[in-house]
C-alpha cells in the first residue's frame, strides 16, 4: 500500500479515497463501501461527541459481530474515544464486571443481549446510554435513528499514533479478564506497514483479497483480523456468529481467500459432511491459532481444504500474532508442525527463567517478546501491567514453551498450569499427549492437585471416546509405559466434556478450583 496512513482514522479517510466504491464490508446482504465506511464513521464520530463523550473515555459494545460494530469502533476512533468490545457468552454478572471495569457511560447493544443488559443496568452508575444496534429495546436510543442524525463530515480531531486504539480484554483463562490497551502504532505494527520487502508471502494482501470474519469481535481474532482487512482495501466479509455451516456457505457465495480460525472452530468446520464437497479454489490461506492444534486436525484441514495454512501464536497483549509458522513448514513428518513458528520480523523472542535471565536453545522457560505491538499497559492494574511488562518494553506472556537452534518456537503451557510435583517441573501439554495416543481416549486436561508428600500431585481428567470404557488403572499404565514416572498421573477421574471458554480453551482452573479450595496455589 503506498501511502502508509498516520493512524487508523486516516486510513479509514484514505481508503475512502483510493477504493471509493469497493465493498468494504458485506454483512447479511447489506455492503458498506469505503467512502460510505468513512461517512458513517463519521455520523458515529459526531454523534458520539454529541452526546458529550470525551475523548479518552472507554465505551462498550455488547453484541454478536456485525458491520455496525466496525463502524463503531472506527467511529470511536475518530472522535478519540476508545471502544470496548465485550464477549457475549459471558454471564450477567461478569459482563457487568468489565463494563463496570472501563466505566462505560455508553453501551452498544445487539438484539439477542437486551434482556442481559436491562437485568445488569442497576448495578452500572457510569452507564447513560443503552443504544439498540438492531432495535429490539424500546427503552433504549435506536442506534440507526442515532447516528443518521448526526451530519456526514469529518470531525478531524488531531489523533496520536501512541494514543489507545481499543480496549481488548483478555479471554479470562487464567483469571478474570483483564483490558488491553491498545494503541494506533500497536495496529500498524501487527499490520507490519512499511515492511513489504520483507513480509512472508502469506501475509501480502490485494485489493482483490475477500476475508472472512468468522470469530468473535471481542478478540484480536476477530477486531484486529477485520481492521487488517479494511487496511489493505480488500472486502471483509462478517459471520454474525460461527456457524460451520454458514462457513462452508460463505466459501461458496462469497469466493473467500483468506481467513483466521482457531482450532476448535476448524474441527467443526471440517468434520460436517459437506466439507469434502465444497470447492476451495478461491482459498489461498487459512490462518489458525489461539490455543494448540492437536496435530491429526492439522492433517484433516490440510487434505479438505487444500491452501496454505498459517499458524499464529499472539495474545491480546500483543495485539495478536508475534509468530508464525508459514505454509512452507506444514510437512506432514516435520518436527517443525509441532512448533508455533518464527518470531515476525520485527518481533524479539527470549525464553527467561523467573528472574528474566535468558535460557539456551532447547530449555524451557517462559517466553518473553519485545515490539512494536506490545500493548501499551493493562487499564486500571497498574501491578498487573508492571509484572507483565517491564522497563525495556519486554512482555512476559505468561507462556511455557522453549525455542529451537534455528528461532522455531514451541509452546508448552501456561506458566500458572505447570505442576511442580517433587521439585520437578511437569507441563501439563506433555502428559496429556502421552495419554491422549491411548486409543480409548477423546480429550485430556491434565492439572496439579495438593499432595501432602510432593506439594502437587498429577491428576488426569479424561473423557472417554463414544462407547469405550477404560480402568484409570488402564491409563496409569500405559501413561507410565511413554513418559516418566514422576510425571505419570497418580490418579484419573472422568468426565463428560472439558470445560472451556468461548476460543475453546480448556479452562483448567476450573478443573483445579474444587481441589484448591481452602489452599493456596504457589505459582511462578
Ligand atoms: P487470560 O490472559 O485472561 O488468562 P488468554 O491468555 O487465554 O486469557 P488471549 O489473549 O485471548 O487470552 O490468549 C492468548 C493465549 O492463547 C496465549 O498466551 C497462549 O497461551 C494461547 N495461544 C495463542 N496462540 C497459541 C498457539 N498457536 N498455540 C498454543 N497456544 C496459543
Ligand atoms: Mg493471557
Amino acid at each position: 500500500m503506498s501511502e502508509e496512513p498516520a493512524n487508523l482514522a486516516d486510513m479509514v479517510r484514505a481508503r475512502a479515497k483510493s477504493r471509493g466504491n469497493a465493498t468494504a464490508f458485506e454483512f447479511e446482504g447489506r455492503s458498506t463501501s469505503f467512502v460510505e465506511f468513512d461517512i458513517k464513521t463519521n455520523r458515529v464520530a459526531n454523534a458520539l461527541i454529541a452526546l458529550g463523550i470525551a475523548p479518552g473515555e472507554r465505551i462498550a459494545y455488547l453484541g454478536k459481530n456485525s458491520d455496525i460494530y466496525f463502524e463503531l469502533l472506527l467511529g470511536a476512533i475518530k472522535a478519540k474515544v476508545v471502544m470496548a468490545p465485550v464477549n457475549w457468552r459471558l454471564a450477567g454478572p461478569e459482563v457487568a464486571f468489565i463494563v463496570a471495569d472501563c466505566k462505560a457511560p455508553v453501551l452498544f447493544v445487539g438484539p439477542e443481549l437486551v434482556t442481559l443488559v436491562r437485568n445488569i443496568k442497576p448495578q452500572l452508575p457510569d452507564l447513560r446510554y443503552v443504544i439498540a444496534t438492531e432495535g429490539g429495546a424500546p427503552e433504549s436510543l435506536d442506534y440507526t435513528a442515532w447516528r443518521d442524525a448526526q451530519n456526514g463530515d469529518d470531525p478531524k480531531i488531531p489523533i496520536d499514533r501512541k494514543d489507545i486504539a481499543i480496549q481488548l480484554y483478555t479471554s479470562g483463562t487464567t483469571g478474570k479478564p483483564k483490558g488491553a490497551m491498545l494503541s494506533h502504532a500497536n495496529f500498524f505494527n501487527l499490520v507490519q506497514t512499511g515492511n513489504e520487502a520483507e513480509k512472508p508471502e502469506w501475509n501480502k494482501w490485494t485489493t482483490d483479497d475477500v476475508s472472512l470474519v468468522a470469530m468473535p469481535i471481542f478478540h484480536i481474532g476477530g477486531s484486529g483480523w477485520g481492521v487488517m482487512g479494511l487496511y489493505h482495501g480488500a472486502k471483509g466479509v462478517i459471520a454474525r456468529e460461527f456457524d460451520p455451516t454458514k462457513v462452508l456457505d460463505f466459501f461458496e457465495q462469497s469466493g473467500i481467500t483468506k481467513l483466521f480460525m482457531v482450532p476448535a472452530a476448524m474441527q467443526f468446520v471440517v468434520r460436517q459432511p459437506r466439507a469434502r464437497e465444497v470447492d476451495f479454489a478461491k482459498l489461498k490461506y487459512m490462518l489458525y491459532g489461539a490455543s494448540p492444534i492437536p496435530a491429526a486436525l492439522l492433517k484433516e484441514c490440510i487434505e479438505v481444504f487444500k491452501c496454505g495454512f498459517v499458524q499464529m501464536y499472539g495474545m491480546t497483549e500483543t495485539t495478536g500474532t508475534i509468530v508464525a509458522l508459514p505454509p512452507e513448514d506444514h510437512v506432514e513428518g516435520l518436527e517443525r508442525m509441532r512448533s508455533a513458528g518464527k518470531a515476525l520480523p520485527g518481533v524479539e523472542l527470549a525464553i527467561v527463567d523467573p528472574n528474566g535471565k535468558r535460557l539456551p536453545p532447547g530449555e524451557v522457560g517462559e517466553i518473553a517478546t519485545r515490539s512494536g505491538s506490545n500493548m501499551a499497559g493493562y487499564w486500571n492494574l497498574p501491578e498487573a501491567t508492571a509484572r507483565a511488562l517491564d522497563a525495556d518494553g519486554w512482555l512476559r506472556t505468561g507462556d511455557a514453551g522453549y525455542m529451537d537452534s534455528d528461532g522455531y518456537l514451541y509452546i508448552h503451557d501456561r506458566i500458572k498450569d505447570m505442576i511442580i510435583s517433587g521439585g520437578e517441573n511437569i507441563y501439563p501439554a506433555e502428559v496429556e499427549s502421552a495419554i491422549c495416543d491411548h486409543p480409548d481416549v477423546a480429550e485430556v486436561a491434565v492439572i496439579g492437585v495438593p499432595d501432602d508428600k510432593w506439594g502437587e500431585a498429577v491428576k488426569a481428567i479424561v473423557v472417554m471416546k463414544q462407547g469405550k470404557k477404560a480402568a484409570a488403572s488402564d491409563i496409569i499404565n500405559f501413561t507410565r509405559e511413554r513418559i516418566a514416572g514422576f510425571k505419570t498421573p497418580k490418579t484419573v477421574d472422568f468426565i463428560e466434556a472439558l470445560p472451556r471458554n468461548a476460543s475453546g480453551k480448556i479452562l483448567r482452573r476450573h478443573l483445579r478450583d474444587p481441589y484448591w479450595a481452602g489452599k493456596d496455589r504457589q505459582v511462578n
